[in-house]
C-alpha cells in the first residue's frame, strides 16, 4: 500500500522512510533504528557539537524555499558552524515538528536535499525525532564533528596586528533575499540565499595551516560576526569597506539601486563564509591554500588593541551606514 499523506504513514512510518534513505557513514557503528546511535571516534580527536533550529515563517518561508533546497540548507548552516571551528563534520541528527497537512512529497524532497548535502560533506544522519506541529514546520538539526584539540579554532585567539580575512564574497544572500521579497530572481544570488555551501574544506585546511588565530562563520554579516571575534579576543578592528569582496552579480544588482548597498555586504545575513584572523606574515600561504580549495580569500581589515570595531570608507574616513540613504531599501 502506498502512503500518500502523513496521517496514514504515521511517525514510525516516516522515521523508517527517512532511515531507509539515509546511508551509513564513516564511524557509524549502529545508525538509526536502535535506542541510540553508536559512533566510533577517531583516536585523539575531540568532539564539536552544534544545534540550530529553523522555524517556518521566522527563518524560512515555504513559498520561497523549495523543499529540496530547504533540506540542503537545514544541514548546511549546521555544517558551517563546524567549519567555523576548523572541525571535520561527521554525524547529524534531524528532528522535525510537522503540520498534519504537510504533503509527503514535500518531506521526501526535504529528506533528499538533506541527505545530498550530508553526502557532499561526509556527514551521516544517525538519528532524530518527529512529532506533529500545530503551526508551521519546525526543523532542528544537531551536528557533531571532530578535530585534533590543537587544531580547533576559536573566536578568542585574535591578536592586535593580525589581518582580518574573509572567504568568498559578501552580501549575496542578503541581496538574494531583497530580490525574492520583490518577486525578482537572479539565479546566482537566489542560490546563495537558498542553497548556501558551507566552507568545510577551507575550514579544515585553515585549521591545519598553523596561520589562523581565530575564526567564525559569517551568518549575520562580517561587521557583527567579526565583532564576536573582537569581543571574545579582547581586541577591536578596522574593516576597510573598499576591500570587502563583492560578486559581479551583487554589483550588477546594486547598480539598479538608488544608493550602493554597503549595508548588505557589511551586515547582511546568511553568507556562511568564513571570517578569520592571521598574522600578516601568513598572507601568501593563506592565499595559496585557499586557491587549492578552489575559493578566494581576501584580507579586509586589521585587528587593533582598541576595543572598538570601526569601518573605514575608500578615503579612510569613518563609515556610518545611516548616512548612506539606504534605509528605504532595507525596510
Ligand atoms: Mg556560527
Amino acid at each position: 500500500m502506498k502512503n500518500n499523506n502523513l496521517v496514514d504513514l504515521g511517525e514510525f512510518g516516516l522515521i523508517s522512510r527517512i532511515a531507509n534513505a539515509a546511508r551509513s557513514g564513516r564511524g557509524v557503528v549502529t545508525g538509526i533504528g536502535d535506542d541510540a546511535a553508536v559512533t566510533a571516534l577517531t583516536s585523539g580527536m575531540q568532539l564539536l557539537t552544534s544545534t540550530d533550529m529553523l522555524l517556518e515563517d521566522v527563518h524560512f518561508r515555504r513559498c520561497w524555499h523549495d523543499p529540496y533546497r530547504l533540506g540542503r540548507k537545514s544541514l548546511a548552516i549546521n555544517i558551517s558552524d563546524i567549519a567555523a571551528m576548523g572541525g571535520i563534520p561527521r554525524w547529524a541528527t534531524l528532528s522535525l515538528a510537522i503540520p498534519a497537512d504537510m504533503p509527503l512529497d514535500f518531506l521526501d524532497e526535504f529528506t533528499r536535499g538533506f541527505l545530498a548535502m550530508a553526502g557532499e560533506h561526509g556527514v551521516a544522519l544517525i538519528g532524530g525525532d518527529t512529532c506533529s506541529s500545530k503551526q508551521g514546520l519546525v526543523i532542528s538539526v544537531t551536528i557533531i564533528g571532530e578535530q585534533l584539540p590543537e587544531l580547533i579554532l576559536r573566536r578568542s585567539g585574535a591578536r592586535p596586528g593580525d589581518e582580518i580575512w574573509v572567504t568568498g564574497t559578501l552580501g549575496d544572500a542578503a541581496m538574494g533575499l531583497k530580490l525574492v521579497e520583490r518577486g525578482e530572481g537572479e539565479e546566482y544570488l537566489l542560490n546563495r540565499l537558498l542553497d548556501p555551501i558551507p566552507r568545510t574544506t577551507a575550514g579544515i585546511v585553515l585549521a591545519g595551516s598553523g596561520q589562523v588565530t581565530a575564526m567564525i562563520d559569517v551568518s549575520d554579516g562580517i561587521l557583527g560576526d567579526f565583532g564576536h571575534i573582537a569581543e571574545l579576543s579582547g581586541v577591536g578592528g578596522i574593516i576597510r569597506l573598499a576591500d570587502l569582496p563583492l560578486s559581479p552579480q551583487f554589483r550588477a544588482a546594486a547598480a539598479g539601486l538608488p544608493a550602493f548597498p554597503h549595508a548588505l555586504a557589511l551586515s547582511g545575513g546568511e553568507d556562511y563564509e568564513l571570517c578569520f584572523t592571521a598574522h600578516p606574515d601568513g598572507r601568501e600561504k593563506i592565499i595559496a591554500l585557499m586557491k587549492k580549495c578552489g575559493i578566494e580569500a581576501a584580507p579586509v581589515g586589521i585587528v587593533t588593541s582598541s576595543p572598538e570595531v570601526a569601518v573605514l570608507d575608500a578615503n579612510g574616513q569613518p563609515f556610518h551606514q545611516s548616512h548612506q540613504g539606504f534605509n528605504h531599501f532595507v525596510s
